[in-house]
């Protein structure tokens, strides 16, 4: 196998679409952006050990990698069109790149995005995935924009990959559930095109809710009051794991790659019906304030919560 015999792997699965004036084989692609519309561009790095653990299987791999991208794109409300990919591999193994592709392709042909070139090296197990999308002009979500006496929203689920990494961690069984959304997130494309239009500003949490919440209000200039227990948590997660540890996995955990927007009070139908339309689940968990970059938690009889000190959390079994 040479890198060149793995090319011809990744060419002879990739799809293409119309817009795809040249595809993988030259040395560069060629895209027709349509006239009207502005390009979107995001990019991220999966690194063995870092972003995964040493033992996912390459499909899942190959899923998240594209995943988390496509999630940068939900959070701005554009339509995915187009990736490229960077893959550094130890050897090169075909067995690998068949199982990496199976898992990358699956969820490239439920977006329509079309694989378009890439980069293929030998080293430490690492994927990079560049993402291109198309909003029309001034038709994107921005972490900035959220407003005073604005919502705060969810949608699906917070926790269960935070979930997933800690019973890993800790070397004890994962529940198939949780490793499931570790694996395989599901970016909110739909959702967040839905969005356009009726939310003020949106972020999709990656490194948790608290840190993506906070670029939010940091980008916005204002802080938000949030209700612990309005997080929405699976009956996995809060069958697994005592209150506290399911309120620290939710609100600092990570890797949910749900969308996180903010909406005028007004907007509280819109929202429910757009989403509803896309067969996403939404939850309001708080409002934005006037409290530059402050984000504070309170329980549901209304007292201070902070997440408990490390250690104090007992995870697993
Ligand atoms: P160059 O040396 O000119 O950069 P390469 O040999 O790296 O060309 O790539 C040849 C073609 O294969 C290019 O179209 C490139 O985009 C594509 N390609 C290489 N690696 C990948 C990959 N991992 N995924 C998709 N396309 C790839
Ligand atoms: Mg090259």
């Amino acid at each position: 196998m040479s890198e060149f015999d793995l090319i011809a792997l990744i060419h002879a699965r990739a799809a293409t679409r119309g817009d795809v004036v040249l595809g993988i084989g030259d040395d560069a692609a060629i895209l027709r952006v349509p006239s009207g519309r502005d390009l979107v561009v995001a990019m991220d790095t999966l690194n063995s050990g870092v972003h995964f653990p040493e033992d996912t299987a390459p499909a899942d791999i190959g899923w998240k990698a594209l995943a988390v991208n496509l999630s940068d794109l939900a959070a701005m409300a554009a339509t995915p069109a187009w990736c490229t990919l960077s893959l550094s591999l130890p050897q090169p193994d075909a067995a690998w790149v068949d199982g990496f592709l199976d898992g990358f392709l699956a969820l490239a042909t439920r977006h329509e995005v079309a694989l378009v070139g890439g980069d293929t090296t030998r080293g430490p197990l690492s994927v990079c995935v560049t993402v291109h999308g198309l909003v029309e002009p001034r038709g994107a979500l921005r972490r900035k924009g959220a407003r005073v006496g604005d919502d705060v929203w969810v949608t699906g689920t917070l926790g269960d990959a935070a979930a997933a990494l800690r019973q890993w961690q800790a070397g004890d069984a994962i529940a198939p559930a949780l490793r499931a959304r570790l694996d395989r997130p599901t970016p909110r494309v739909a959702a967040g095109h839905a969005l356009a239009g009726i939310a003020t500003a949106c972020i999709d949490v990656s490194d948790g809710l608290l840190a993506d919440l906070g670029h939010l209000c940091r980008a916005s200039r204002v802080g938000a009051a949030l209700d612990v227990d309005a997080l929405p948590a699976s009956d996995t997660l809060r069958a697994a794991f005592d209150r506290d540890s399911v309120c620290t996995l939710q609100s600092a955990g990570g890797d949910d790659y749900e969308l996180c927007f903010t909406a005028p009070k007004t907007a509280r139908l819109a929202v429910e019906s757009a989403l509803f339309a896309c067969e996403v689940p939404a939850t309001r968990i708080g409002r934005i304030t006037a409290d530059a970059e402050l984000i504070v938690l309170h329980d549901a009889d209304g007292g201070a919560w902070s997440p408990p000190r490390r250690g104090y959390e007992h995870f697993g079994g």
